[in-house]
C-alpha cells in the first residue's frame, strides 16, 4: 500500500513539476501521503529553485517598528487585549537609523511591519517611505501593515514603496472567521490585497501552517487559491501558540508540515520569493535551512533595535530576540552556506514577468 502511495505521489510531484498546478484532489493526496515523498518534493523544489535564482538567497532587513495594534486576532501575541505585551513605537529617526545600519550590512531591501497602529498615519508613513527611497535609492521598500484604505495604499505607492506584504492567513472564509473576530472579515483582506495589486505593488499573501482547526482540505484550498491569485511573495510558516491569546493551548504546528507547503507552493509558483520565516527556524532549530532545501530563497532577519526585539512576541520562544542584527547575519551566513547557497546583495526582485 505504502509503496504504491509512493509510486502514485512521486508521478504527481512530476506533473506538478512540470505543469505547475494539480486539480484539488490531487493536492489533497499529496498532502494526506506527505510522509511517503516529501525528500522526493524537496528535491524537485531544490532544483526549480535553483533553476530560477541560482544558488542565491534573498535576504530582507525586517523592521518591527510598532507593536501597538487595533486588531484582535486569536493566534497573535501583539493583539489589542493582551495586557502583558509591553509597547513601543520606533520613531521616523530610529527607522531611518536602523536602515542605514542595515544598508551597511549589505540589506537593499527593508520590510516595515507593524501591529495596525493608527498613529502611523499616511502622512507620517509616506515621509517615512520617502525619506527610504531617498536616502537609499538603490533599495526596495517593503510594507507589511495591515489592512489600509485603498486611498492609502496608493499614496505609500507614490511615495515610493515597492512591495506589501499581507498575508490572507487562510484561504477559507469559515475558517478565516474561527481565527479573528467578527470585526475583522476575510471578505475585506481580499480586497485588500486586490487592490494592491491593481496599484502595482508586488503583493506577498501567504497562511499560517497548523493553525488551529485548519484541515488538511483547507491546505489543498490554499494552493488552489495561490495559483489563482499569482503574487509574487508568499510568507507562510508555522502557527506558535502564544500564552496570552485565546489560542494558546492550541498545538504549534510541525516544521515537516511547513517544509512540505513551501515545497508545493514552489512547484506551483516555480518564480514565486518564498522566504524561510523565524517562526519555522523557531518550532525547529534547523528549520530555515531545511526549508531553503524544501525550496524556498528569501530570508528576512531582524534589523529592529535589540531594546524592542523581545517586545515584538507575536508567538512563544521566538529565535534571534536577543542578538545584534550583524550578528544575526554572521550567523545566517554560515547556515546559508552550509546548505551549498549564498546571500545575495541586491534588491531581489520578482524574477517573473511582472517585475516592477
Ligand atoms: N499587522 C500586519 C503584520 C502581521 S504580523 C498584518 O496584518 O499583516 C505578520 C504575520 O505573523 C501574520 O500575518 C501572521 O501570519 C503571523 N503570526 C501572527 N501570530 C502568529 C502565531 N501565533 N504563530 C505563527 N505566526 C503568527
Amino acid at each position: 500500500m505504502q509503496k504504491q502511495h509512493t509510486a502514485i505521489c512521486n508521478s504527481l510531484i512530476d506533473k506538478l513539476r512540470k505543469n505547475t498546478f494539480l486539480s484539488y484532489d490531487e493536492y489533497l493526496f499529496l498532502i494526506k501521503n506527505k510522509d511517503c515523498c516529501a525528500e522526493y518534493l524537496y528535491h524537485n523544489a531544490s532544483q526549480v529553485r535553483k533553476s530560477v535564482y541560482s544558488n542565491k538567497i534573498y535576504i530582507r532587513g525586517l523592521i518591527e517598528f510598532t507593536n501597538y495594534c487595533k486588531n484582535n486576532c486569536f493566534y497573535c501575541g501583539i493583539r489589542r487585549d493582551n495586557k502583558n505585551a509591553d509597547r513601543y513605537r520606533l520613531s521616523e529617526e530610529e527607522i531611518l537609523s536602523c536602515a542605514d545600519y542595515g544598508y551597511d550590512l549589505g540589506f537593499r531591501t527593508f520590510v516595515l511591519q507593524g501591529g495596525e497602529d493608527s498613529y502611523y498615519t499616511d502622512e507620517i508613513l509616506c515621509r517615512i517611505v520617502s525619506s527610504l527611497k531617498e536616502k537609499h535609492p538603490d533599495c526596495a521598500v517593503t510594507l507589511s501593515l495591515g489592512e489600509r484604505s485603498f486611498e492609502s495604499y496608493k499614496a505609500l505607492k507614490e511615495a515610493g514603496a515597492d512591495r506589501y506584504l499581507l498575508r490572507h492567513e487562510t484561504a477559507d472564509e469559515q475558517h478565516y472567521g474561527m481565527l479573528h473576530p467578527s470585526q475583522m472579515s476575510f471578505k475585506n483582506r481580499i480586497a485588500c490585497l486586490n487592490n494592491l495589486k491593481q496599484l502595482g505593488y508586488q503583493v506577498g499573501a501567504g497562511f499560517m501552517v497548523g493553525s488551529p482547526f485548519q484541515t488538511q482540505e483547507n491546505l489543498a484550498s490554499e494552493l488552489m487559491f495561490l495559483k489563482k491569485f499569482n503574487p509574487h511573495m508568499v510568507g507562510i510558516g508555522p502557527f506558535i501558540a502564544h500564552r496570552d491569546t485565546p489560542f494558546h493551548d492550541y498545538p504549534c504546528a510541525t516544521a515537516q508540515l511547513t517544509l512540505f507547503m513551501l515545497g508545493l507552493v514552489r512547484l506551483t509558483l516555480p518564480k514565486v520569493l518564498l522566504p524561510a520565516t523565524t517562526a519555522l527556524g523557531t518550532v525547529d532549530p534547523l528549520g530555515r535551512e531545511k526549508g531553503i532545501k524544501a525550496g524556498a530563497n528569501v530570508l528576512m532577519p531582524n534589523l529592529s533595535p535589540a531594546a524592542v526585539r523581545k517586545k515584538y512576541m507575536l508567538y512563544d520562544n521566538k529565535i534571534c530576540t536577543g542578538d545584534e542584527a550583524a550578528q544575526c547575519i554572521e550567523c545566517l551566513k554560515k547556515r546559508i552556506t552550509a546548505t551549498g547557497c549564498e546571500i545575495e546583495i541586491g534588491r531581489g526582485d520578482y524574477k517573473g514577468e511582472r517585475n516592477g
